[in-house]
């Protein structure tokens, strides 16, 4: 079977550190951003470097009209998905509960859970033997906020990856005997981007501290993960939840 991943946000970050891996390990891949086509582009030329097909696809992930834009364009350029990292995500601005706008929880929830959900039911279409597809894996890209819940900051953002954590346990229940896994990895801290861009930009050094290795994760170890369980190495987990937070 030919392998296809499909990677939302791949063009920064722990998206772009795993659709290198994807590659390396010989998936086509086709990645997802929202707006930072340079980047996009720069992901796709490190990933052709391994010798497989790729393409970068903008598109919103909280639109499900973008989201079937996205797999169709797949289909057409490289065939039908059979590894989705649903991995875009925003935090949204710090704030406590009662600060918190509408707006933020409003596109936080939209982003992270919506978006997620509009992937896997693109995803299914595609990957469920009760559809005439030949299996596939879902990996959701949750936080270790699902549990530690962010207090006095992202309250909000901590219980989308809650929610997707719940999504993860209930889909790969349902659709475990249709040849689909569902798992999610709990990423601690990575020193990525998302920090400075939410004007945060200390928060990997504090995270450091917390954590008992002593320091934040890179973007590839995440992936490691991601990768692990999108491979045939994690063939009998499903409806897993894997903590890679560094002891958090
Ligand atoms: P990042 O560096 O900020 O990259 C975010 C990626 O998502 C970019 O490719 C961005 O595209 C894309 N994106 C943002 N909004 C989107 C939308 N509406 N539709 C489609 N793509 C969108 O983020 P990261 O730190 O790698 O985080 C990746 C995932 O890991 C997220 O789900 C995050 O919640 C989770 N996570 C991160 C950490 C951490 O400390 N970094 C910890 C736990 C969990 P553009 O480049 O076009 O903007």
């Amino acid at each position: 079977m030919k392998k296809i991943a499909i990677i939302t946000g791949g063009s920064r970050g722990i998206g772009a550190a795993t659709a290198e891996l994807a590659a390396k390990a010989g998936f086509d891949v086709c990645i997802n951003y929202l707006s930072n086509h340079e980047r996009a582009a720069k992901v796709v030329e490190a990933c052709k470097s391994y010798g497989v097909n790729a393409i970068a696809v903008a598109g919103d992930v909280a639109s499900a009209a973008d989201v079937a834009v996205l797999f169709e364009t797949c289909d057409r350029e490289l065939g039908p998905v059979t590894f989705l990292v649903n991995n875009a995500g925003i935090i949204g601005r710090a704030s406590k509960v009662e600060d918190l706008s509408a707006d933020v929880l409003h596109q936080t929830f939209a982003v992270n859970f919506f978006g997620a959900v509009y992937c896997a039911q693109e995803a299914i279409k595609r990957m469920s033997t009760n559809h005439g597809g030949a299996g596939g894996t879902i990996v959701n890209v949750s936080s270790v906020a699902a549990t530690t819940g962010s207090p006095g900051e992202y309250v909000h953002y901590a219980a989308s990856k809650a929610a997707i954590d719940g999504f993860t346990i209930g889909l790969a229940r349902e659709i475990g005997r249709e040849g689909i896994r569902v798992n999610s990895v709990q990423a601690g801290t990575a020193d990525t981007e998302i920090h400075a861009l939410t004007g945060n930009p200390d928060r990997p050094a504090m995270a450091a501290d917390k954590s008992s290795l002593g320091r934040v994760a890179t973007a590839q170890e995440i992936g490691e993960a991601i990768m692990w369980l999108g491979s045939e190495k994690s063939s009998y987990a499903t409806g897993a939840v894997l903590r890679v937070g560094g002891g958090l």
